[in-house]
């Protein structure tokens, strides 16, 4: 059962540590924002917990409130980033069928322009 502590060959939790360098945009007690280093769209940011999860499905089983902290804090990036009027999309990619690269859960912010419908 995962309990939220720092795994040693994790990149988010290095970025969440700063050892590893990001562009951050935001944070929280619980959050860490920073831009995706291979950005699909204008606008196009990753919300991780500071807490080691990892993915969406065992943060909701683990730390629900967590969870919720992230969808909140999506609208906070959003509105930061400028992108809140015009719209956003926020992905969780969970496990080999939905290309998942990174095994700490980490949610999408993608905006700024049409993003084309989803899964064309
Ligand atoms: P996923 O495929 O959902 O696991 O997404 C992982 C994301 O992390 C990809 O969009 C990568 O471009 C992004 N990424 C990988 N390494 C870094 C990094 N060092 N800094 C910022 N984003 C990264
Ligand atoms: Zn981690």
């Amino acid at each position: 059962m995962a309990d939220g502590q720092p795994q040693p060959d994790c990149l988010f939790c290095k970025i969440v540590a700063g050892e590893i360098p990001a562009t951050v945009v935001r944070q929280t007690e619980l959050t860490v924002a920073f831009k995706d280093i291979n950005p699909q769209a204008p606008v196009h940011d990753l919300i991780v917990p500071r807490a080691h999860y990892a993915n969406a499905a065992e943060l909701a089983a683990e730390a629900p409130e967590l969870a919720a902290a992230l969808l909140v804090e999506a609208r906070e990036v959003a509105k930061a980033e400028g992108i809140a009027a015009d719209g956003y999309r926020t992905v969780f990619n969970t496990d080999a069928h939905a290309g998942q690269t990174v095994f700490h859960v980490h949610a999408h912010v993608l905006g700024g322009d049409f993003l084309g419908r989803f899964g064309t």
